[in-house]
């Protein structure tokens, strides 16, 4: 897995499951990787989180995020679980632009969902 920019590791995501158009179902992603996801009752400012475990991994989203905002915090989580593997959880809060690596997971999912090419 090309591991350098979350640009490249989107393109790679999208030639694996063979993704032509939207919506980009995260289903494939759900059928490789151990990771359960689920809904949880936030706080306007809580976006997501990421927790590994040794046997299955969780993904929570905001239920209260609009369907689009809850895909989008998905693949941001799952940008966590596949490269920033030196950490245990992620705590996603809004505005989670300030930190580094939450942009490279805003840029990943952004490019899973919107492609450029
Ligand atoms: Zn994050």
């Amino acid at each position: 897995m090309p591991l350098e920019h979350p640009v490249r590791v989107a393109r790679w995501i999208h030639k694996r499951y063979q993704f032509s158009e939207p919506p980009v179902s995260f289903a494939p992603a759900l059928a490789d990787y151990p990771i359960k996801v689920d809904l949880r009752d936030w706080s306007p400012d809580v976006s997501g989180i990421c927790v590994r475990a040794a046997l299955v991994s969780s993904i929570g989203l905001n239920q209260n995020d609009s369907l689009g905002r809850r895909h989008f915090t998905l693949w941001h989580e799952f940008y966590h679980y596949l490269v920033h593997d030196d950490e245990w959880q992620f705590y996603c809060v809004r505005p989670w632009e300030r930190q580094r690596r939450e942009r490279e997971c805003n840029i990943f999912a952004a490019h899973v969902l919107m492609p450029q090419e």
